[in-house]
């Protein structure tokens, strides 16, 4: 890294990242930034000046006193009359900001965080979800965190109703995190979990990994405008041991090599999403809320491995009634149970995935006949089998 060239200003094959970002947006329809600049700001401004040779609108906040990196904001709330994304200028993004605004819009939210699995939650600051996705705790990497978590972390890519700036903050300088959004755990700010590229770029070696992963195309791949390619896994007796209905936490035990697996899924150009008849819902055996913390065991389990998936749809439907304790409702002959492939034309639209590109690997025939059913191509491994193997198959390793 240069130290006389601002982070922002940090070249990326050959343009400031700054410039990525802006033109990243501004291929989607975004064009009024507001650049708040401190630290050799006349760079920046020399650059970019009023943004019309690159379509947009630009101005600047000169902030000469440091205020913060929320300050500026407060300073600004005359301005910001409409919702707005919050972006930090040293990450390296290519998003597709529409889907994000669309789900911010359908929350009705203040703030929309976005986050993302990484291959190290044990060391990072975590945003823990309920099932609406609404943010009910913000821990730091210093903080206590709960035995089973979700893996998801804030990529510093925001969405903010001007709402937000209304409240009073009596500080000199005003710390984002700290005193506008972790006081709205449990309120209106939600968080919008992709598997789209958000890198920043704090650390030299940092620098060096997102300059490589752009120039290799991987960024862009990455983002949802673009078709995606999905590894799908079956869940019980694929990737954990297989028990039969699973409903105690203690019984959600990884087979082995699949941690190793879904870590060469996650470096490899396929997303890994798991798609898992769960039953147990409908018998009444099982709540929404354990589920959850199965799967927050599942991804604790697999995040102290280095290991992630992009995205888990379960369905909880049952199609024979006359249970004791079976919860009517979902006892329903849906469209989402495998064989069905219900499952897998949600997970296409959530992630614009081309199935025909996609595979499925699991231990069960349904599993084959369901992924064949949605147009993947298949393969079966034996309960409990070398999940790995099936994975090296697939990347021809
Ligand atoms: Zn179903």
């Amino acid at each position: 890294m240069v130290s006389d060239v601002p982070k922002p200003m940090i070249p990326i094959d050959g343009k400031p990242l700054l410039e990525r970002e802006i033109l990243s947006l501004r291929d989607q329809g975004i064009t009024e930034f507001i650049l708040t600049v401190s630290h050799l700001s006349e760079v920046i401004m020399d650059h970019f000046g009023n943004g019309h040779d690159l379509g947009v609108d630009i101005t600047y906040f000169e902030e000469k006193t440091p205020l913060g990196n929320a300050g500026a904001l407060f300073q600004l709330k005359d301005q910001l009359t409409e919702d707005f994304l919050l972006i930090n200028g040293d990450v390296l993004f290519d998003i597709d900001v529409n889907r994000f605004i669309a789900f911010h819009n359908e929350k009705k939210a203040l703030v929309t965080l976005f986050t993302h699995p990484n291959d190290h939650p044990y060391d990072s600051g975590l945003i823990l979800t309920d099932e609406d996705d609404r943010v009910i705790r913000w821990l730091t990497k210093e903080e206590e965190r709960p035995l089973y978590y979700q893996n998801k972390v804030n990529a510093g890519l925001h969405l903010l109703s001007p709402e937000v700036l209304q409240k009073e903050i009596d500080k000199e300088k005003i710390d984002l995190d700290r005193d506008v959004l972790k006081p709205l755990c449990g309120d209106r700010m939600f968080a919008y979990s992709s598997s789209e590229y958000v890198k920043d770029m704090g650390t030299p070696e940092r620098y060096e990994m997102v300059c490589r992963d752009y120039l290799s195309g991987k960024v862009g791949a990455r983002s949802l405008r673009n078709k995606q390619k999905a590894i799908f896994l079956d869940r019980d007796g694929t990737i954990n041991h297989f028990v039969g209905f699973l409903r105690n936490l203690d019984e959600m035990e990884l087979n082995p090599h699949a941690a190793e697996a879904i870590r060469k899924i996650n470096a490899s150009e396929y997303l890994c999403i798991v798609i898992t008849n769960q039953p147990v819902i409908a018998r009444g055996e099982v709540t929404f809320k354990e589920l959850r913390e199965i799967h927050n065991k599942l991804e604790t389990l697999l995040g102290n491995e280095g290991a992630y998936i992009d995205g888990l749809f379960f369905c909880p439907h049952h199609p024979d009634r006359g249970y004791e304790g079976e919860i009517p409702e979902l006892k329903i002959d849906c469209d989402c149970r495998k064989p069905k492939p219900g499952l897998f034309f949600k997970a296409k639209d959530a992630y614009n995935i081309d199935l025909s590109a996609s595979y499925m690997i699991g231990d069960s025939d349904n599993d084959v006949l369901a992924g064949s059913n949605a147009g993947c191509k298949c393969i079966k491994i034996e309960r409990d089998g070398d999940l790995r193997e099936a994975v090296d198959r697939i990347l021809g390793k």
